[in-house]
């Protein structure tokens, strides 16, 4: 069984408590891990409150060397990671070293920013007098993480959070705690003292509650869907915590009649069906201008057939590319009743539409690459997100018909716009309703660039040197001689 790590070591829940994590390919048990309650939260809050003021007043320096030997220490177990990964989470192989690759990236970014925060020496109006802005970790910060990528979307909060000096405890989705339990132990391994990182396992109701009420927590660092997203800000900001939302998304990528077709089919491909479509900055709407949309839904349609569905642990031959299952039995539902809802009202399959057939299948939660079109306004595909391997494509008459469309959408995450027309690229960074654009590039979270919602998608940013602006508070000084 695998156990939580808190306050410097590996633990049992207080209760005894254990719970069970499946592979989504087979069905298999992976593991077990604690069944964590409130208390055993408490513990973990407690024991970073301890320590935070010892981190706090840590050399920025010395902070920066532990979270690189941390790094180090986690990638020196990337292959047994990935694995782990895999079987908990269900992505191929290779799209999970990526995610911990990705990982290792943003800790190291964060690492080379904490000796480089910046205050401010300030005018004043007053006699003899200046100010001074000088910028303060907030103290005990709690991570809650979504099961879609549990290892980056864990160090875009891990990451800034301590090389500002804060304490973190992270609440892993209940099926995906086992790569970051093992991450956290080998940082803690590499140096990091007791009590600054923690992980706690068990229900979002249970563990995550007691996380987004607990007075002893001073910010909340949340990624999730957006009804879960609102519960978690009604209660964290009752006590006035800092709280940062990185929600749902239907992100449209509009392809011009001038687009690099080539290209725009690549990112078309990857961005919408990588981690077989459970992404948050996935691409879930596709508007094509008409004179290019045949060329480019029949080229679509043929290169997404290249995805084989199957256990992510295996490779298909060449030409073949790997997708995985879908993480859970309710995720593929959702994306079956968001098709059969989409055909109810006219909309046409052109590609997938269903679940695999043959024995190989049946255990695990697989289901195909699907495209359809013809998807009237109203249907959920347009409405909702669509978690999973399903695109949407419309054929639209202009820029002006694209971003209407795009900006439908009660979210505003990311966007996409393929043209060489730098009028077209100026409306579309101007108009679409998004915390992202992406200029033919494949939608993707790069450390060096915040990243966030509007609207519905959430408020906030990670990742970028503006993720560190959330686990810093400004103080206002005044000096008179
Ligand atoms: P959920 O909101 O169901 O869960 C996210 C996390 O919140 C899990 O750790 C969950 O724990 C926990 N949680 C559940 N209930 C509570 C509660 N009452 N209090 C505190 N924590 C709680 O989302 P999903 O796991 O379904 O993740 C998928 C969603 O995340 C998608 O909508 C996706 O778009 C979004 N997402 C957004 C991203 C972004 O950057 N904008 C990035 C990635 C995903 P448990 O697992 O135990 O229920």
């Amino acid at each position: 069984m695998a156990r939580m790590f808190i306050s410097g070591e590996s633990v049992d829940s207080i209760t005894g408590a254990t719970q069970e994590v499946r592979n989504p390919a087979n069905g298999e048990m992976v593991d077990t891990v604690p069944r964590g309650n409130a208390e055993d939260v408490r513990r973990a809050v407690d024991a970073a409150e301890a320590a935070f003021d010892e981190w706090s007043h840590t050399s920025a320096e010395e902070r920066a060397h532990l979270l690189f030997k941390a790094a180090e220490a986690v990638k020196a177990e990337m292959k047994n990671l990935s694995t782990l990964l895999t079987s908990e989470q269900g992505k191929p192989l290779q799209e999970a070293s990526t995610e911990i690759e990705h990982f290792l990236h943003g800790l190291k970014f964060y690492a080379e920013l904490a000796s480089k925060v910046r205050g401010a020496q300030v005018p004043l109006p007053a006699k003899n007098a200046y100010g001074m802005v000088v910028r303060k970790p907030l103290g005990v910060c709690g991570a809650i993480v979504p099961w879609n990528f549990p290892i980056t979307l864990m160090g875009t909060k891990v990451g800034p959070a301590l090389a500002a000096g804060n304490t973190v405890v992270v609440k892993p989705a209940s099926t995906t705690p086992l790569t970051s339990i093992r991450i956290i132990e080998l940082m803690n391994q590499a140096g990091l003292p007791k009590g600054v990182l923690s992980i706690v396992t068990g229900p979002g109701g249970v563990v995550g509650e007691e996380l987004i009420s607990n007075a002893k927590v001073r910010r909340i660092a949340f990624t999730g869907e957006s009804g879960t997203g609102k519960h978690v800000a009604a209660v964290a900001c009752a006590d006035f915590k800092r709280v940062t939302l990185e929600l749902g998304g239907s992100d449209p990528m509009i392809v011009c009649d001038d687009a690099d077709i080539q290209k725009a089919l690549t990112g078309a491909m990857v961005g919408r069906f990588w981690n077989a479509g459970q992404a948050c900055l996935a691409v879930k709407r596709l508007f094509v201008f008409d004179k290019v949309y045949d060329e480019f839904v029949s080229g679509l349609v043929s290169k997404v057939s290249r995805y084989e569905v199957g256990d992510g642990m295996t490779r298909p031959e060449k030409p073949k590319i790997r997708m995985g299952p879908l993480h859970t039995a309710e995720q593929r539902e959702e994306i079956e009743a968001q098709v059969a809802d989409a055909v109810d009202r006219g909309a046409k399959i052109l590609l997938g539409g269903a679940r695999p057939e043959g024995a190989q299948y049946e255990k695990g939660f697989f289901y195909l690459p699907t495209i359809i079109e013809n998807v009237s306004d109203d249907a959920r595909a347009m409405k909702e997100e669509t978690f999973g391997p399903l695109l949407p494509v419309f054929r639209v008459g202009s820029l002006d018909e694209a971003i209407e469309g795009a900006n439908k959408s009660i979210y505003g995450l990311g966007s996409s716009i393929w043209t060489k027309n730098l009028d077209n690229i100026e409306t579309a960074i101007d108009r679409i309703q998004a915390g992202n654009v992406w200029v033919n590039s494949l939608h993707y979270g790069y450390d060096e660039l915040p990243f966030g919602g509007v609207k519905a998608s959430g408020f906030g940013r990670e990742h970028g040197p503006e993720a560190l602006d959330y686990y810093l508070e400004p103080k206002g000084i005044v000096i008179t001689r």
